[in-house]
């Protein structure tokens, strides 16, 4: 039988690259706290997304919880069922309600259209997510927040390097956060950032982020930890300089999927939306209607030890840990619901080859 592929594979600099970066903490014995490699990491993240203010974190789950403290944000938020758990734990493990509004089934991500319905007194800020790199509705949602006054935090956990007519996806909303979880397009091992144009943020972020500690004598804030240490940031400083490499690389594998899988009765596929260039973060594929059901596709390649992933499935709403709680209903949310019974992540990554690519063709075609 032929090896396992995995739905993805995480990206690495050549051993040598690696051992070079960390050499010298040997002689810093500066390990965490905001030393060199984290500095120059947050520099280098500024540069390549072209934005402002960049606070690292030890993973995209904790920027996302501490961004919320940061705004102490009260009551309801506004978000997507049709993401990671993260998202919607983040708003519960705070304090807040989520109240899901359904996705558009174009480009999955959050139907702006039907988020004014969903705001009352309760509301404070809204969370959408930028479903596999494909942005949000990011002009409408501004308009929104704007007249009624709430904070937008995105989710861009996906969408590190797209960037919308020239414009990062670092730079919508009050805040981004990105995740450098091993999967992303761009890791750190384990690891997160938040993106935010108003600098006098980074200041509560960076205490939030240390126990709430701001001076040796100084506890402003009951903070918890979440700081990224130098070995997460040495990674990402390497892998920061292969990345517009991968990202072609993923492109190339994207086009070879699309040119075999598209046109096919009852297969849809993700296209690059208008303006926006990619980050070919994932290869999503929803079988409606096709000759198989997305399990049978599931299981037809697992039998050849190739691993998709459904992804989003089930989707938050619809999560045994909040069964029964007012809110959490899928049926509220159907369009998300439809999508995520028919979706499937196919294997996706820089060095997917193109004979893979085509032996995983092959037998969803067959
Ligand atoms: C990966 C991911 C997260 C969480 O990021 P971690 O770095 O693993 O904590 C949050 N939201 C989405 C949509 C993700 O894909």
């Amino acid at each position: 039988m032929s090896e396992t592929i995995n739905v993805t594979r995480s990206s690495m600099p050549s051993f040598e690259e690696y051992c070079n970066e960390i050499k010298d903490i040997w002689s810093s014995r500066w390990l965490t706290n905001m030393g060199t490699k984290h500095r120059a990491l947050e520099s280098g993240i500024k540069e390549y997304l072209g934005t402002p203010n960049v606070t690292l974190f030890t993973n995209g789950h904790l920027a996302l919880e501490n961004v919320i403290k940061a705004f102490d944000l009260k009551g309801e938020i506004i978000t997507t069922p049709f993401t990671f758990a993260s998202t919607t734990h983040a708003i519960v493990r705070c304090g807040c309600t989520p109240v899901f509004c359904d996705i558009n089934p174009v480009d999955y991500t959050m139907d702006a259209d039907k988020i004014e319905a969903l705001i009352n007194e309760h509301t404070s800020a809204i969370i959408p997510v930028h479903v596999y790199g494909n942005l949000c509705n990011v002009e409408k949602i501004e308009e929104i927040a704007k007249k009624y006054g709430l904070k937008v935090i995105y989710d861009a956990a996906h969408a590190f390097g797209v960037t919308k007519n020239g414009v990062s996806a670092a730079n919508f909303g009050d805040a981004a956060m990105f995740s450098f979880h091993a999967t992303k397009v761009f890791h750190t091992i384990e690891g997160g950032a938040l993106c935010y144009g108003d600098e006098s943020l980074s200041e509560r972020l960076n205490d939030l982020k240390n126990f709430g500690i701001h001076g040796p004598e100084e506890v402003p804030f009951v903070g918890g930890n979440a700081k990224m240490n130098e070995f997460c940031a040495s990674m990402g400083i390497c892998n920061l300089r292969h990345l517009d490499e991968e990202i072609e690389k993923r492109q190339k594998c994207f086009e070879h999927y699309t040119e075999r899988l598209s046109g096919v009765d009852g297969i849809r596929l993700n296209s690059v939306q208008q303006d926006v260039k990619s980050n070919y973060a994932y290869f999503p594929v929803v079988f409606d209607g096709y000759k198989y059901t997305r399990d049978q596709v599931y299981s037809r390649l697992a039998q050849q030890n190739i691993i998709a992933r459904k992804y989003f499935y089930p989707l938050t709403n619809d999560f045994d840990c909040y069964a029964g709680k007012p809110g959490f209903d899928s049926a509220k949310t159907p369009v998300a619901k439809h999508i995520a019974d028919r979706v499937l992540t196919l294997p996706f990554y820089a060095d997917l080859s193109i004979d893979d690519v085509d032996r995983i063709c092959d037998i969803i075609l067959g």
